[in-house]
C-alpha cells in the first residue's frame, strides 16, 4: 500500500466537535512518499500517536489548513512544531488562506509561521507543486471564512477533497474528473439557515451524480448525519447514483492503490 489516507477523525461541526461523539483530529495523507496532513482540528496531534502504527508529525513534509475554522486549525501549531522539532529545524511547508495567517488573530502563530521552509498563500484557480506530485485549489468555496477544497494529482488518477462550502451551482465543475471524492457533509437535511454554508445529503448526491468519482467518501459530520447513520444514508446514496459511496469512521484508511487499481 503506496498510497492512502487515513482520516483520523470524522467529526464536524461544533457540537460533535465539542462533546467528540466523533474525533475532531486531521486526515493525513501518505502519497508518492510525502506525508501531509490536512486540517489539523483539535485532538490530531494525540491522535497521531494513538495511531497503529504510530504516524510522527516529525516526519511530515506539508500541513494544509483548508479554513480557519476551529475544527481545522486548533491543533495546527503543535503540529508545525512537532513538524520542525520544536521550530528549531526548519523544514515543511504550510499552506493556508490569507485569513487564516495574516489576520489580527491569525490562528498560525508568528513563530510556528517562521519555522516552515515554505509559507503558501491558497488562492482560487492556483496549482501548488510538491515535486512527486501537485494539489490545486480550484476555487474558493462558500463558507462564512476563506475556505478552500483540494484536488491532488497522482499519477494514477485524482483525489478531490469538497471541505466545508453551501452547495451552489458551478461547485462541481473544477472536481469533474476525480476518481476519489471526498465530500464534507455535515447536515442530513438542509441546513436550519441559510447563513450556514454547508453540505447536506441532497448536496453530496448533486455532486457525486454530476463528477461520477469511482469512490465517493462522505466524511466531516454533524449531529444530524449521526443521527440517520452515516453508513445507513449512504446506502441509499449509493443505490440511487449507481456509485461506490462509503462513510468515513474515526481511525479508516484508505488505499488509493487500491481504490485506483494500482499493483
Ligand atoms: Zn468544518
Ligand atoms: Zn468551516
Amino acid at each position: 500500500m503506496a498510497d492512502w489516507i487515513k482520516f483520523l477523525g470524522t467529526a464536524g461541526a461544533r457540537f460533535v466537535v465539542s462533546r467528540q461523539l466523533r474525533s475532531s483530529a486531521g486526515t493525513w495523507c501518505r502519497l508518492q512518499g510525502l506525508n501531509i496532513l490536512i486540517d489539523p482540528g483539535p485532538g490530531t496531534l494525540t491522535r497521531c500517536f494513538a495511531s497503529r502504527p504510530k504516524l510522527d508529525p516529525a516526519e511530515l513534509d506539508a500541513v494544509i489548513l483548508t479554513h480557519r475554522h476551529l475544527d481545522h486549525s486548533t491543533d495546527v501549531n503543535v503540529i508545525i512544531e512537532a513538524m520542525t522539532q520544536g521550530t528549531f529545524h526548519q523544514r515543511g511547508a504550510l499552506f493556508a488562506p490569507a485569513d487564516a495567517v495574516m489576520q489580527d488573530e491569525p490562528v498560525v502563530f508568528r513563530h510556528t509561521r517562521a519555522s516552515v521552509e515554505r509559507l503558501e498563500l491558497l488562492e482560487a484557480g492556483k496549482e501548488y507543486d510538491l515535486g512527486p506530485l501537485s494539489f490545486a485549489t480550484p476555487l474558493r468555496h462558500r463558507h462564512p471564512v476563506e475556505t478552500y477544497g483540494l484536488r491532488f494529482n497522482l499519477p494514477g488518477g485524482c483525489v478531490s477533497f469538497i471541505i466545508d462550502t453551501a452547495y451552489f451551482p458551478g461547485l462541481a465543475d473544477p472536481y469533474h474528473g476525480s476518481d476519489v471524492l471526498v465530500i464534507n457533509t455535515v447536515f442530513y437535511d438542509a441546513p436550519p439557515a441559510r447563513h450556514i454554508q454547508h453540505l447536506d445529503m441532497e448536496g453530496a448526491r448533486a455532486l457525486i451524480t454530476a463528477i461520477k468519482p469511482r469512490l465517493a467518501v462522505l466524511t466531516h459530520f454533524g449531529l444530524t448525519m449521526l443521527h440517520h447513520k452515516p453508513y445507513l444514508a449512504v446506502q441509499d446514496l449509493a443505490e440511487e447514483t449507481g456509485i461506490r459511496v462509503i462513510a468515513a469512521r474515526d481511525g479508516m484508511t484508505l488505499d488509493l492503490d487500491q481504490v485506483l487499481g494500482i499493483d
